[in-house]
């Protein structure tokens, strides 16, 4: 019996001011400022009645964690504001976000249609998992997009993107994309774990729904696991109905520390957004590198797409170097001030070898199709001083 969760959203307010307020507003009351951590797995009630009154859906209230928990809820109307959505449910990881997103909409027999560049959980959880479930998924490979409907049929549910993508940050049209899916009934969910909702609103595009791996720059510290389901709330209550029958809540805790994380979110992501382009500018002009992918660059193919549907360019930037693995290993432990770690979105800037990480494993056929090989380096690029991480890549570069 889930606790219904709608959008806090106050009309006119900015995301600076949502990410602090959203979901946490207490004027006029006697309350600690900051949202506690309700840690307990079950509530207790008063009378028998106020159970029933609540199974009944007379009532509003909390009954056991798993359904809903303030400290959860606070994080889920914070995560709703932002994306200008009715309502979230959050998830204990981006991949249950996906999976009960995808079991929102599809049984036996459906179809999901995607795109090759998507994350690689993503085509795993598709090909491996769903595939025996009875969906079947059609990754369509980036340059086909713009002939999306040809993969449609009367079986197709789900349109699912990816913009800016991992780690060719490639962007698709989400506005073109997403009125094409509706004209043939077809449900567009986008996964905006790079752009954030800072960067790019994909309800606002026309999307159905948004998923998010929170782990990832919501979170924006590094320290804790947690996905999202945004849309309106007739959807969204849908997915919470999966979220819980699956099992995919969120442990309070790490629901205080998302919530703290939000706070600062555009703070951060404006920082980080900056630094990127510096550090793909100066990337641009070193011998040791053969390419940047950078959408904030004018030359990079998705520079116009971004330019339209984002507020900045991202804080994700790939690149090849020249002289293939081995560069890319001296440059990799070179480096002095980024870690290498296999995730992003953190304060921290992290750099990461996709070939041995997100792309380990993928045929040599499809990498292809994706741009990816053993020159390409990804960065995540954090909130330090610009030139601080400029000059630990070039120093880096220098002995690659
Ligand atoms: N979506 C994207 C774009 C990701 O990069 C990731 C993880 O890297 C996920 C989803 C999965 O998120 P999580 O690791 O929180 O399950």
């Amino acid at each position: 019996m889930p606790k219904r969760v709608t959008g806090a959203k106050k009309p006119g307010r900015g995301d600076a001011t949502h990410c602090v307020h959203a979901g946490e507003e207490r004027h006029g009351r006697k309350a600690p400022l900051t949202t506690e951590i309700v840690q307990t797995s079950v509530f207790v009630l008063p009378k028998l009645d106020d159970l029933r009154r609540i199974a009944h859906k007379k009532e509003k209230g909390y009954l056991y964690t798993r359904y809903a928990n303030p400290t959860i809820a606070a994080a889920e109307k914070k995560l709703a504001a932002l994306e200008n959505g009715e309502c979230c449910v959050v998830t204990s990881s981006g991949m249950s976000a996906i999976l009960v997103a995808f079991l929102t909409f599809c049984s036996a027999g459906d179809e999901i249609v995607s795109m090759l560049d998507v994350y690689g959980g993503t085509v795993k959880l598709c090909d491996s998992v769903l595939s025996r479930c009875g969906i079947k998924t059609t990754f369509v490979p980036f340059h086909e997009l713009d002939r999306v409907e040809k993969h449609f049929n009367r079986r197709t549910k789900l349109l699912f993107l990816e913009s800016p993508t991992n780690p060719t940050v490639r962007c698709v049209d989400l506005a073109g994309l997403a009125k094409r899916a509706h004209k043939h009934g077809v449900t567009v969910i986008v996964d905006n774990t790079f752009a954030t909702p800072i960067l790019q609103k994909p309800l606002d595009l026309g999307a159905d729904i948004v998923v998010h791996s929170a782990t990832k720059y919501l979170g924006g510290h590094s320290d804790l696991t947690a996905g999202a389901v945004v849309g309106s709330e007739e959807l969204v209550e849908k997915a919470r109905d999966i979220m819980l029958t699956t099992g995919g809540s969120l442990d309070p805790g790490a629901a205080y520390l998302l919530l703290r994380g939000l706070k600062t979110l555009e703070v951060r992501v404006l920082k980080a957004c900056d630094n990127a382009q510096r550090i793909a500018e100066a990337l641009a002009g070193d011998p040791k590198v053969e390419k940047v992918l950078y959408p904030g660059l004018p030359k990079h193919p998705g520079h116009a797409v971004a330019r339209s549907q984002m507020k900045g360019f991202g804080c994700m930037v790939s690149f090849e170097i020249k002289g293939g693995e081995k560069a890319a290993e001296r440059f990799i432990d070179s480096l002095q001030l980024w870690y290498l770690a296999t995730s992003l979105g953190g304060v921290e800037s992290t750099v990461s070898y996709p070939m041995l990480s997100s792309h380990f494993g993928t045929s040599a056929e499809r990498l292809k199709w994706l741009g990816v090989g053993p020159a390409t380096v990804r960065l995540s690029v954090g909130i330090e001083e610009p030139a601080d991480l400029v000059a630990d890549l070039k120093q880096a570069l220098a002995r690659a």
